[in-house]
């Protein structure tokens, strides 16, 4: 790819300007009113001095001004930061620091938050946005986010002050002149700070290459569905790599109509698609199983699903059968990771076998190989090694963070953590992640292994298992499960059904059933935190 970001909107704004863009609780913008946006932004961004390269962070929910600050910032030469808005006010403080963000771009109800980290932070400037005019609908979505202790306040009243703007202000004031920059495809125009399920966040610097060597990857797999003719569900928070390209990177693109959902909730996600039809719908596995157990879902049309891309987490089998037979569309599983912008692999949509349990092959310029955990070279068919990958969708490296850099980068290949193997076909399978493995009596334990079977339980909504310290055998597995809506069962259940299925090493040795679990902003099952909670209690 030869082309930004900002001059594929350009194009599309040029060739679909009156293709509606995207659609936000009632109301809708079209390609040209989010480039013409996006490009008002970007002129008071330059008037307020930012210069090439300088990082804004973007603290917002799906919404439509996420889209528009996402091109805006770029349209300016500055490097996107994107900010989970459910950070705590130290994690905010902690991210603008070692990002530099000197430009803060978020929501009201997230002001006090915003203030709070400005001061401590090298940030000279709030843009303040609204999401009032939706209201009160995004009212039950956004409150969640706000934090907010009784007797405050619903909604910040923010003043307009030299270091503090209004979103709307701006946009009543529109200057659609293109600013004056180079941008180059090598420039860097996000740091994407990985998910967290393992540790400290590290933030990937990814270029405008990067990005659209992925955007283009994903456009080609669906290669059935032309310019301007699809509409996809935005429910993946574009603040996360995931979403960024298979949704919103992805629509600007191809010109594909975004439908936006600022929170994943079930019966909503049932309502909008009976009633506005998208045929796109990325998701994680997380996402489909609630959708699937959800009482009413049998009183919903969801016939309109043509492609899901499922990914961040393994898709069970059994999910994936149930929902293509719902919908009759495709529920394809896929890999990636933030330090590959994200894809780098999939199952293929209509050509080409499908391989259940897999997560596919590479995608186009992607090249991919196992190599042993012992040796370091090239893995052999179906043995067992770590998952490296080369291609145009890999970072340049963390930003300020050498070490990590060659920790992962090696040659051109990014070594991924993920433990998985190859098959004669050249299909790849993902059996876990390195740092996840159970060593229980000098035995490796992976724990997708002991979850996929307790998924196969038909009381079983949600599974997880997590290595605990044991006197005798080092470590060993615990379970943590949700059980359908209604269901009753029991410990003994449980372990009898495990022992029929699993040697006798990897059945779990303890349960916990839980209403819910923790997860991140994607639906990824936080098996840190329950980790963390062990941890503690040995404590
Ligand atoms: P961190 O890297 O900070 O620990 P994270 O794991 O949430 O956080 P992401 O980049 O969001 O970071 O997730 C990438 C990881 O998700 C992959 O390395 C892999 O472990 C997992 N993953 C993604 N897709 C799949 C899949 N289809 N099957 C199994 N695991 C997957």
């Amino acid at each position: 790819p030869n082309k930004t970001l900002p001059e594929y909107l350009r194009k599309t704004a040029a060739e679909f300007g009156r293709h509606d863009a995207i659609y936000f609780l009632g109301k809708t913008l079209t390609f040209r009113e989010v480039y013409e946006q996006a490009l008002t932004l970007a002129n008071y961004l330059r008037q307020l001095g930012l210069q090439k390269g300088d990082r804004v962070s973007i603290m917002l929910p799906n919404c439509p001004q996420a889209v528009v600050s996402y091109y805006g910032v770029l349209l300016a030469g500055g490097i996107v930061v994107q900010t989970n808005p459910l950070y705590t006010e130290h994690e905010l403080e902690y991210q603008l620091n070692d990002s530099g963000a000197t430009v803060l771009i978020t929501l009201d109800m997230l002001y006090p938050k915003a203030v709070k980290a400005k001061e401590k932070a090298n940030v000279k400037h709030l843009i303040i946005t609204s999401v009032k005019d939706y209201l009160p609908a995004i009212k039950k979505w956004l409150y969640p986010l706000m934090q907010r202790k009784q007797g405050q306040p619903a909604v910040a009243r923010v003043e307009e002050r030299s270091d503090q703007h209004l979103f709307s202000k701006i946009m009543s004031r529109p200057n659609t002149t293109e600013p004056d920059i180079a941008i180059d495809v090598e420039d860097i125009a996000l740091l994407q700070y990985t998910g967290g399920t393992t540790g400290v966040p590290k933030a990937a610097m990814l270029t405008h290459r990067n990005l659209i060597a992925n955007t283009l990857m994903c456009a080609h797999w669906m290669y059935r569905c032309g310019k301007g003719t699809e509409s996809i569900l935005g429910i993946l928070p574009f603040f996360h790599v995931y979403g960024m390209t298979t949704i919103m990177n992805l629509a600007v693109v191809q010109a594909y109509k975004m439908i936006l959902l600022p929170r994943f909730d079930v019966e909503t996600t049932l309502k909008t698609i009976e009633k506005l039809r998208p045929t796109l719908f990325p998701g994680a596995p997380t996402m489909y199983i609630a959708l699937l157990n959800h009482p009413n879902l049998p009183r919903y049309d969801l016939s309109s699903i043509k492609v899901c891309i499922s990914g961040s987490a393994p898709l069970p089998v059994e999910v994936q059968e149930k929902f293509e037979k719902l919908t009759g569309g495709k529920l394809i599983e896929g890999y990636g990771l933030t330090e590959a912008s994200p894809v780098t692999h999939s199952n293929f949509v209509w050509d080409g076998e499908r391989v259940k349990g897999s997560i596919g092959v590479p995608w186009p310029d992607t090249e991919a190989k196992i190599v042993s955990l012992e040796t370091g070279e090239e893995a052999k068919v179906n043995e067992i090694g770590e998952l490296v990958v080369r291609g145009p969708q890999v970072m340049k490296g963390y930003w300020n963070q050498p070490h990590e850099t060659e920790n992962v980068l090696r040659g051109g290949w990014l070594y991924t953590g993920d433990i998985g193997y190859m098959d004669e076909r050249g299909y790849f399978y993902i059996v876990d992640r390195k740092k996840d493995i159970i060593i229980a009596s000098g035995y490796n334990i992976y724990p997708r292994e002991v979850e996929e079977v307790l998924y196969e339980h038909p009381k079983v909504q949600e599974a997880v298992v997590v290595g605990v310290p044991d006197e005798y055998r080092g470590e060993t597995v615990k379970a943590f499960v949700v059980l359908k809506q209604g269901a009753q069962c029991t410990e003994e259940e449980l372990d009898q059904f495990m022992r029929s299925r699993l040697a006798s090493y990897k059945v779990p040795r303890m349960y916990e059933f839980r209403k819910e679990l923790p997860k991140t902003a994607v639906g990824k099952i936080l098996r840190r935190a329950l980790l963390e909670e062990e941890k503690k209690k040995n404590n």
